[in-house]
């Protein structure tokens, strides 16, 4: 009886690997088992879009397709339009023998910002100043479900780097130089996929339903602690630095379930991360029990020699042995099936470390579903830009925006701003960019300039929605000082800062803002009450423009939804804000974090002053029975230090 039901499945076709009602372990274990070597190895292949079709995807039996920085973008393609191309690609991988589904990728690092409409958060920095672990979970949901709107299940996201130099070009990545902080915000990975049920917090990874994505921590290890900031160099620490600095993001991240992890360009104490058998093997998988899979950074194991690929079967086998799983765009794909190939034909790499990179991919993709929904469908599709999503969004600008001076005393300043001024002046090359705004990875790797490349409300244009219709606004960007002397405005908004970047084209050494900033700040703040917005990715010099500025905000790389940053600038919402990282003096003091004994910063890590919107401060005020004050009387901030600034730095002394 038993030897009729076993053959009668047999005759039906039964495969365990395909069978959902298995585990996923066993699952893997079947399919492993009927994969030939050269299926095998290209399960560990990632492919870049434009060399992706179905041909290659059936031929090459590749395992993975991404849309990367370094791809073409896809301007203004619709939700649809990325649906069908990634469900093209996937029915070349389900048409091959055993039918293992492809994985798409893409960079989802603030919002699925490589798409036309999606709603772009604030970058990290931002979300580091926010401090609000139950906020970047929210936004890891909403941001999934945009991605899973346009078909793609994986996201190279979070970017867990603790940057403790600003100079480097992907501070604005990091959440914070404190790996406290980066810690907290790994509450965007539960976010993201799902959160992992409690009995399974074990490595292994989890990824919870269609509106669900893989996510990837990266880049793993040190990749922002690296001499001067220069992207992608070398982080010279001891053990115990690396252990305590940048190591804690990731326990946190492999406990929450993280389905992959990448590892960085960087090296440590001169030994390229890419081949680093010890912290890739030894201690994430082995020590951390990371059971996902691990995926090289694009083209990172052709930079294991210098020059880069100089000597690729050099590079694949030192890559492959340390411990990666997946090779993110190898510098010609069919080079690398090939070298791989003979590596293990000729016992140089042994069969297991094959299995074991295999294994973990497999598992990634049983255990988020991807053999029973491999093809996307429409069913999610409003989900990108949804108005509750930007609701979203601009509650984290708000949120993220940090209050570093407001007046002489802390608390006479100009803000909150009048909605009822007869006139105002707004200033500035960031008021009205939305591609400023936004930053790097932002429809363009290295971001855009201007506001015709996505959907989204300037800071202009946030403002304009909320003054009363009489005000008038004169916008200019870079006005002249007699020009502003000869208008009686009542107060000026100063929007300046950096222009976007990504990668190493945002190394700076000198972290100025960008011109006519300055300029701009001496001929309206010299001449009008003035508030200066900054839009940067990071710290950058103000102290010498300080004395002229009435009130100054750090409002980082907001996004998409300008109207978080007037929500909080006219008094609806109140500052809540901290700095996640050292606002320096000058730039030579760098890198200076919180504990150095030369530490003085201008504003230290933690410095933001908190206030009460006008409603509740007029509340308190009313219950309290000093009355009716005038709205431009009843602006009293109340002013709190954060305890860290108070507790640590002693700048409060200082001053
Ligand atoms: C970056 C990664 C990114 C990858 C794909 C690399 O240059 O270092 O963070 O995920 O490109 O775009």
């Amino acid at each position: 009886c038993l030897w009729w039901w076993w053959a009668s499945l047999a005759d039906a076709g039964y495969m365990t690997y395909k069978d959902p009602n298995e585990t996923a372990a066993v699952r893997v274990k079947d399919l492993l088992s009927r994969m030939s070597l050269e299926e095998k190895i290209g399960q560990m292949v990632q492919i870049d879009r434009t060399v992706a079709n179905a041909e290659v995807m059936k031929s090459y039996f590749i395992g993975s397709v991404l849309s990367g920085g370094g791809s073409v973008p896809l301007p203004k393609a619709s939700a649809e339009d990325w649906i069908n191309m990634i469900n093209e690609y996937q029915k070349g991988s389900l048409s091959t023998r055993l039918g293992i589904p492809m994985i798409y990728g893409i960079d989802a690092v603030h919002g699925h910002n490589n798409v036309y409409n999606a709603t772009i958060f604030p970058h990290n920095i931002g979300l580091g100043a926010a401090r609000d672990p139950e906020l970047v979970w929210r936004i890891g949901a909403a941001t999934a479900a945009e991605v899973r709107a346009t078909g793609i299940p994986y996201v190279f996201a979070p970017c867990i780097a603790v940057c403790r130099d600003p100079r480097w070009g992907r501070c604005y990545e990091s959440y914070s130089e404190d790996p406290k902080i980066v810690q907290e915000m790994t509450e965007i990975i539960p976010g993201l996929q799902g959160d992992i049920p409690a009995n399974s917090r074990n490595g292994v990874p989890y990824v919870g339903g269609k509106n669900k994505v893989a996510a990837c921590a990266k880049h793993f290890v040190g990749d922002g602690g690296t001499t001067k900031g220069v992207n992608e160099y070398n982080t010279v620490i001891d053990w115990h630095g690396l252990l305590s600095i940048h190591m804690p993001g990731y326990s946190d991240s492999v406990v929450k379930g993280v389905s992959t992890i990448m590892v960085s360009y960087s090296s440590w104490n001169g030994e390229k991360m890419h081949a680093n058998h010890e912290l890739v093997t030894g201690f994430l998988k082995d020590t951390l029990k990371f059971k996902g899979f691990v995926i090289s950074d694009w083209e990172g194991i052709d930079r294991i020699t210098t020059p880069p690929h100089s000597n690729y079967s050099y590079s694949v086998e030192a890559a492959i042995k340390a411990g990666i799983d997946m090779v993110m765009v190898p510098f010609k794909y069919a080079e690398f099936i090939d070298d791989l190939t003979q590596l293990v034909k000729n016992n140089i790499i042994p069969m297991d470390r094959i299995d074991d990179a295999v294994a973990r991919i497999l598992l990634v993709k049983f255990s988020m579903g991807l053999f029973e929904n491999p093809l996307a469908d429409f069913s999610l599709v409003n989900e990108l830009g949804s108005q509750p999503h930007r609701d979203l969004a601009r509650e984290a600008v708000r949120k993220s925006l940090v209050l570093l001076k407001n007046g002489e005393n802390r608390t006479n300043g100009l803000l909150p701003l009048s909605k009822k001024a007869p006139k105002i002046l707004v200033a500035g090359s960031h008021a009205d960019n939305l591609g400023y705004q936004c930053g790097g990875w932002t429809i363009n790797w290295q971001g855009f300039s201007g506001n015709n490349y996505t959907r989204g409300t300037t800071i202009l244009g946030a403002i304009t929605s909320t003054v009363d219709p009489s005000t008038d606004i004169v916008y200019r960007e870079n006005p002249d000082g007699d020009f502003v002397k000869s208008n009686s405005f009542e107060y000026a908004i100063v929007v300046v800062g950096e222009r976007p970047y990504a990668e190493t084209l945002g190394d700076s050494m000198t972290l100025t803002m960008v011109d006519p900033g300055p300029n701009v700040i001496k001929n309206v703040c010299e001449a009008v009450k003035c508030v200066v917005v900054i839009i940067s990715g990071r710290p950058i010099v103000i102290e010498p423009y300080l004395s002229s500025i009435n009130a100054l905000v750090a409002a980082w790389l907001p996004g998409t939804e300008g109207q978080g940053v007037t929500d909080v600038l006219f008094g609806d919402y109140g500052f809540s804000g901290k700095l996640p990282r050292t606002w320096f003096r000058t730039a030579d003091q760098l890198p200076m974090n919180v504990g150095d004994s030369h530490y003085d910063p201008l504003f230290p890590l933690g410095f933001g002053f908190m206030t009460e919107s006008v409603k509740d401060l007029v509340n308190r005020s009313t219950s309290a029975g000093v009355g009716e004050m005038p709205y431009m009387l009843s602006i009293i901030v109340s002013v709190i230090i954060s305890l860290y600034f108070s507790a640590s730095s002693g700048w409060l002394q200082k001053k």
